[in-house]
């Protein structure tokens, strides 16, 4: 269930118990063929990459996140492959570049792998000298891969650690992504700094969606001005391909299968009332999947969720007319119901082939988006918290607990700690309660909210 709740106490952190909304972003970063798949790939193990969209004009390099698992360290890791367009080529402007970027802008982490036998590679100050500036706030943990390669007391290794620290990112570890030397030392490295991270964002201190210095308490990212990724997701024949050939209109920038795998999906970009959208058109994972699996499985991931009903003029005419009306009564009614977890999500009639619905689609997803970017003040929802209380309050009569206070911790989806006087939980009907009444007065329909507790002794 989305929106269970889960408890989470100080250090040492339980990692394995967080919700994976929560968990810290660390961002794989160098220069091509230091390795970065291939560490990827070590961490998540046999988990599922998702595949971000980033457009380029003739080949599409995708961002990789997964769920990591290093010992009993859980993290989100990204392979940045559009990191290399820029440090290899002069095109600073290049739309991948500025993905990685914005991408970047809500990494907390990273890891900078180089090539231990190469040694410092001129390309190597490059990705620094971008890291530095892009987020100034990620101090990065420098690796040195294809450590098996060498005795660790060859001149060539003793070199490559030296010349690591003219980086100015502090000592590299030593690592081999294939044979899994050095994870230890990984390990430890990152062990701390996410431990802190966790720590710090559930007390409040800091927002999620930024990158994470250690030594600063500081909130810094324009939410507003990431780009909006929106996935069609829906079984085959729908209209995926119409519809997104109508949100494009001339606007269209990149339609075709993907390079490589064919046929996954279909990725586009354009511009919406001066925002940039990333568009992307899955096919392949929905095949197998009813529509009801595929929204659920949306709200389970936390997306914000937008229903269209497509191809409205086959019951237009007059014939069909009270059908279309009952269609149109009839379907949010089915939605709630087989989507129980998320009220209120907001369902868009289109006829694609029409090529109408553009603004209908895109002014209910851009609203959508701002909701799910939301972010309330302690001071606002402590208020709320007392109106709601004074509605339907919550004790736990044996061992007197109660909701002390109610804080946002992070947005993309809102997620909400309840801090407890007492360790006793509070019930799933409470939560319930809880999540609705936050969606009715703060009006969040169709957002997949969350809220965990923590108990303040
Ligand atoms: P990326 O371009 O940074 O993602 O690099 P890849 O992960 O694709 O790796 C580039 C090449 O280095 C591939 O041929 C890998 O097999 C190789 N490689 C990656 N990690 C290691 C390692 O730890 N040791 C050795 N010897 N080769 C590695
Ligand atoms: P996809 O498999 O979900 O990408 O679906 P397509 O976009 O390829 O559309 C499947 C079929 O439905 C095509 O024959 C389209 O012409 C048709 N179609 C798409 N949208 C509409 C619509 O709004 N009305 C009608 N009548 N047909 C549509």
């Amino acid at each position: 269930a989305p929106e269970k709740a889960n408890i989470v106490y100080q250090k040492p952190v339980d990692f394995t118990k967080i919700d994976i909304n929560l968990l810290p972003t660390v961002m794989i970063v160098g220069r091509p063929n230091v390795g970065k798949s291939a560490l990827f790939n070590r961490l998540i193990r046999r988990r599922e990459a998702l595949v971000y969209n980033t457009p380029d004009d003739h080949v599409t390099r995708d961002i990789r996140e997964g769920i990591a698992k290093l010992g009993d360290l859980r993290f989100r890791v990204l392979d940045s492959a559009g990191l290399e367009t820029e440090a290899s080529s002069e095109s600073i402007l290049s739309r991948t570049a500025v993905m990685t970027a914005n991408v970047l802008a809500r990494t907390q982490f990273a890891i900078f792998l180089i090539d231990v036998r190469t040694g410092l590679h001129p390309l190597d100050q490059e990705v620094g000298k971008w890291l530095r500036k892009q987020a100034p706030g990620i101090n990065p943990i420098v690796a040195m891969n294809k450590s098996e390669s060498l005795h660790s007391n060859t001149n060539t290794f003793a070199e490559a650690a030296i010349e690591a620290q003219i980086l100015g990112f502090g000592e590299p570890i030593a690592i081999s992504a294939e044979t899994g030397l050095g994870m230890t030392a990984l390990y430890e490295a990152l062990r701390p700094r996410l431990e802190d991270y966790i720590v710090k964002v559930l007390d409040g201190n800091c927002s999620q969606d930024e990158n994470f210095n250690q030594n600063s308490d500081s909130c810094k990212v324009d939410e507003s001005k990431l780009p909006l990724q929106l996935a069609i997701v829906g079984r085959p024949n729908v209209g995926k391909s119409t519809l997104l050939n109508t949100l494009l209109q001339e606007d269209r920038v990149l339609v075709g299968p993907e390079a490589g795998l064919t046929r996954d999906s279909v990725r586009a970009q354009f511009q919406y009332q001066g925002r940039t959208v990333y568009l992307i058109a899955k096919a392949k994972r929905s095949m197998t999947h009813a529509e009801v699996v595929i929204a659920r499985q949306a709200v389970e991931e936390g997306r914000g969720l937008v229903i269209i009903v497509n191809k409205m003029d086959l019951l237009k005419g007059k014939r069909n007319s009270t059908l279309y009306k009952k269609v149109k009564e009839a379907v949010p009614q089915e939605i709630q119901m087989v989507i129980p977890q998320v009220t209120g999500i907001p369902v868009v009639f289109i006829s694609a082939i029409e090529g109408r619905g553009r603004a209908a689609v895109m002014s209910q997803v851009i609203d959508t988006y701002e909701k799910w970017c939301l972010r309330l003040s302690t001071a606002r929802l402590n208020r709320w918290l007392r109106k709601v209380m004074s509605r339907h309050s919550w004790k736990d009569q044996g061992a007197q607990t109660k909701i002390k206070y109610f804080t946002q911790v992070k947005a993309r989806p809102p997620t909400f700690v309840a801090f407890m006087s007492g360790k006793t939980q509070l019930s799933d009907t409470y939560i319930r309660f809880l999540t609705k009444s936050l969606k009715e007065d703060f009006d969040l329909g169709g957002i997949p909210i969350r809220i965990m507790q923590r108990y303040v002794p």
